[in-house]
């Protein structure tokens, strides 16, 4: 398998490419020219195919015909749907993954690269998390259809190995943010939410709410970054099991405001709104492992990053999700 997957001339199908890791992966691959010689890339979105749909999920694959794939596809929301639909989030996802899986190993594809998420860890873990702990213990609940689904990957991906010696693996990425993200208020992850909001803030001369107290720490990873090591899983990474990318240091939300607020040149007053949740104080994941693979590897700072997705989000202003 590991020469196989070595092997050019290779032809990537990358599904859910109109979302933030999606489009960071088009833009690494198309205009960063990140794709080698011997490569196609092809970027499929909902638009061209239902991945619940098996026939739909096997037409798409005949018409491409890829050696590998990227699986970003996912039925993904804030955390309220989330947690509304557990159910139909957790039917979604499993069909969407068993189809692509399944039809990637009947028509031979060589490695699959799905993406998982931090939200599918144990709700009652030791801190820092990796990536051997992933079943210890439920998710949290209020998501937990879609953690179960998610973490269903995983399982997957071991039985594929077992029974077919095939090289389907993961990633979980720590939240990520960047260009093309959700700066909606309501579905919005902390950044681009506050982003969205800040800048519209700016525009009508009023507050910015920020949820909770700004004391919990994350993660930011931007998703450039996440895009330009996802490529690197896809060619060199040989494990089945996942790997966590995620910057090392951890940044309050507050600092992560400030540095919005500034940004966007924002002198306007920000409230935290102590009586909403602030979820999790911290949810600090190990990048030990991925340390061992790629030790020089060098994450944009976080600020530059931040103050780079809000240079985009003004620039697009037009077409961002807002
Ligand atoms: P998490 O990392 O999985 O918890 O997801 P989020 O990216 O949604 O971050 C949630 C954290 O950011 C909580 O501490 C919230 O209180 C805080 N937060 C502050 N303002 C906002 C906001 O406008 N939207 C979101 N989603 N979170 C916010």
């Amino acid at each position: 398998m590991a020469s196989e997957s070595n092997a050019l001339p290779r032809r990537v199908l990358v599904t859910g490419a109109s979302g933030l890791i999606g489009k960071a992966i088009q833009h690494v691959v198309l205009t960063e020219g990140g794709k080698l010689d011997g490569e196609e890339w092809f970027f499929i979105s909902s638009k061209d195919a239902d991945l619940r749909d098996v026939g739909q999920t096997r037409a798409v694959f005949e018409k491409h015909r890829p050696t590998d794939v990227i699986h970003l596809a996912a039925r993904v929301a804030g955390l309220f749907f989330l947690s509304k639909e557990n159910l139909q989030f957790l039917r979604d996802n499993v069909k969407i993954d068993d189809n692509v899986l399944h039809t990637a190993h009947q028509m031979d594809v060589t490695k699959v690269v799905s993406c998982l998420s931090s939200c599918i860890f144990p709700d009652k873990t030791t801190y820092p998390i990796d990536e051997t702990m992933i079943h210890n213990g439920p998710p949290h609940e209020s998501n937990f259809g879609y953690a179960y689904a998610k973490r269903m990957i995983d399982i997957q991906n071991r039985a594929y190995f077992r029974q077919h010696g095939r090289c389907y693996t993961s990633v979980v990425p720590t939240n990520v943010f960047g260009p093309h993200d959700n700066f909606t208020a309501e579905n919005g992850h902390v950044l681009s939410a506050v982003i969205g909001k800040t800048y519209k803030a700016k525009l009508e001369g009023t507050q910015v709410n920020v949820c909770g107290t700004g004391n919990p720490r994350r993660q930011f990873t931007y998703s450039l970054d996440l895009a330009r090591i996802m490529v690197w899983v896809m060619r060199e990474y040989k494990e089945i099991d996942p790997l966590i990318i995620s910057v090392e240091e951890e940044m309050a939300i507050k600092e992560a405001v400030e540095v919005i607020a500034e940004s966007l040149d924002f002198k306007g007053n920000i409230h935290y709104d102590t009586t909403m949740s602030d979820g999790q104080i911290r949810k600090t994941a190990t990048t030990a492992k991925l340390r061992r693979y790629l030790p020089d590897f060098t994450f944009t700072p976080v600020k530059e990053a931040i103050k780079m997705t809000c240079d985009w989000f003004v620039a697009n202003y037009d077409i961002a999700n807002k």
